[in-house]
């Protein structure tokens, strides 16, 4: 029973926590988390592979050709994309694939992958998110700036998404999403082999 994982997308403005939450969320071995290709220069402290797959804008148009990043967007003057191969084979083993990314790349997994479940996070207020980028201190005035505009418009994006997470405390939120997974998995919708199980000599195991 419940043998397929969940794909969760964790979306939510630059500086609301996604990070941090989805740091505590791993401690969980339930979970994996997909590294995403992008054209966006390394930060101080970031590491190949593990933060993300740091590659030049020819070698991300390639993988877009030859179909293997699951989405894919253009975020402040950089690409970022999802490699297929890791969440599919993830999910198939019975991991819930964690792909924390932005707005437009939520909406096509979903459109690709409709049982995905997509949450996004937020601080209580737009002055709370700026505190939050200003204290992280790895952008500059002009940077925060135009992530700050950013989430303006990706608030208004919020109503595309399943659920809507306040990461006033990171173990507040990191709770509430394990209970939306937990309850996710029961869902109907996702075991409608429940019956022809259940019927079976075998029964549901
Ligand atoms: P994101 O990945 O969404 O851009 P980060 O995880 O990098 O955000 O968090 C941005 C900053 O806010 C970091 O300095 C982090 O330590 C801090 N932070 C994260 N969650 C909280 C919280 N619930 N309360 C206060 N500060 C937080
Ligand atoms: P950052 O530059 O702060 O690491 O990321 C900028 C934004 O890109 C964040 O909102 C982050 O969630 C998003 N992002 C990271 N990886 C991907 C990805 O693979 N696809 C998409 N669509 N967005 C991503």
């Amino acid at each position: 029973m419940f043998d397929k994982g969940i794909l969760l997308i964790i979306s939510g403005p630059s500086g609301a926590g996604k990070g941090t939450v989805v740091k505590e969320l791993m401690k969980n071995d339930k979970y994996c988390l997909s590294v995403s290709v992008t054209t966006r220069k390394p930060r101080k402290g970031e590491i190949e592979g593990v933060s993300y797959y740091f590659k030049s804008e020819d070698e991300f148009k390639s993988l877009i050709d030859e179909g293997a990043l699951l989405e894919y967007a253009s975020f402040c003057g950089n690409y970022y994309g999802t490699p297929v191969k890791y969440v599919e084979e993830r999910l198939s083993e019975g991991k819930n694939a964690i792909l924390e990314i932005e707005v437009q790349g939520a909406i096509q997994v979903k459109e690709r992958y409709p049982d995905a479940v997509l949450i996004f996070l937020t601080p209580e207020s737009i002055s709370d998110l700026e505190d939050r980028l200003r204290g992280r201190a790895t952008e500059t005035d002009e940077v925060i700036a135009l992530r700050l505009n950013r989430a303006r418009e990706e608030v208004k994006l919020m109503e595309k998404y399943d659920y809507i997470v306040l990461n006033d405390l990171v173990r507040n939120a990191t709770s509430r999403i394990n209970g939306i997974v937990e309850t996710e998995k029961y869902a109907s919708e996702r075991n409608k082999d429940f019956p022809a199980k259940f019927l079976s000599e075998k029964g549901v195991d």
